[in-house]
């Protein structure tokens, strides 16, 4: 449905394989006037768009270090009022740490339409690609999708409680943005879970780059130190992980990092 003042649909562009892609998402690129595009978010995504449609890059390859948020949300106003039917692009799903809610939040209190379209999370595609999964019966009861990186003057997370949480109630920790601090995180997670938890670093899932490792908890920093994992790269630490060294080998398409 398109509206006369415009709307902006916030777009899971999925992990980086285009096809890991919703249908609903590439009708949604489809259609966009305006794109506003996230740096992790692939080329061949962005190709879907129609060959008229305005195409932002939003993130570092925008030209800035990364384009701030206040811009970014200024620029979808802007542009829904114009009339356009604006795209936001955003890597993985665009609720998990995407900031999507923020700029939902922002956009319904300008009087914006704004509908989200989901988009698969890269911390469910990196495990997924090797045949490995978040829950398990026997290992893991559920899973926790949390952050390395905190917000300018917040905490952040509880590490030694999540650890201790994660150990009593089997639960799996999907840790995104956490190669920067991975020193503090594995030091502070060693309070409530044994140094031989396995943790798999999966680095540019889905994408033809793709590396990944595991190790455990103990080795963890010395592992990212010694393959130079990089970002964007997720920590899944917890017995789901288990076995997983086999099951890649069977995965044609994974590179083990050496
Ligand atoms: N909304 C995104 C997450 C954005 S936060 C999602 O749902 O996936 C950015 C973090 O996501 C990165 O620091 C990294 O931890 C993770 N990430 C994004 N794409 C990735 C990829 N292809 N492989 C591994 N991690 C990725």
């Amino acid at each position: 449905m398109t509206h006369p003042t415009g709307q902006v649909t916030l777009v899971g562009a999925g992990p980086g394989a285009p096809e890991l892609l919703t249908l609903k998402a590439i009708k949604a690129i489809q259609m966009a006037t305006v794109l506003l595009v996230d740096d992790l978010v692939s080329d061949d995504v962005v190709a879907f768009a129609s060959p008229g449609a305005r195409i932002v890059h939003v993130g570092k390859r925008g030209g800035c270090k990364s384009t701030p948020q206040a811009f970014i949300q200024k620029l979808m106003v802007m542009a829904a009022r114009e009339g356009e039917n604006v795209v936001r692009l955003k890597g993985g799903d665009p609720f998990i740490f995407g900031r999507g809610g923020e700029e939902v939040e922002h956009l319904q209190a300008a009087g914006i339409h704004v509908s989200v379209v989901n988009g698969i999370t890269s911390g469910l595609a990196a495990v997924t690609s090797l045949n490995v999964p978040l829950t398990h019966r026997e290992h893991a009861h559920g899973v926790v999708f949390v952050t390395g990186h905190a917000k300018p003057g917040d905490d952040g997370t509880d590490w030694q409680l999540l650890a201790s949480t994660a150990h009593s109630a089997k639960l799996t920790l999907v840790i995104y943005m956490g190669i920067s601090g991975v020193q503090r995180i594995q030091n502070e997670l060693l309070y409530g879970l044994p140094a031989s938890t396995p943790v798999a670093l999966i680095e540019r899932a889905t994408l033809p780059e793709q590396r990944h490792t595991v190790t455990t908890l103990g080795q963890l920093h010395a592992t990212v130190v010694r393959n130079g994992i990089q970002s964007p790269a997720v920590m899944v630490v917890g017995d789901v992980v288990r076995g997983m060294a086999a099951a890649a080998h069977s995965e044609p398409g994974a590179r083990q990092a050496s």
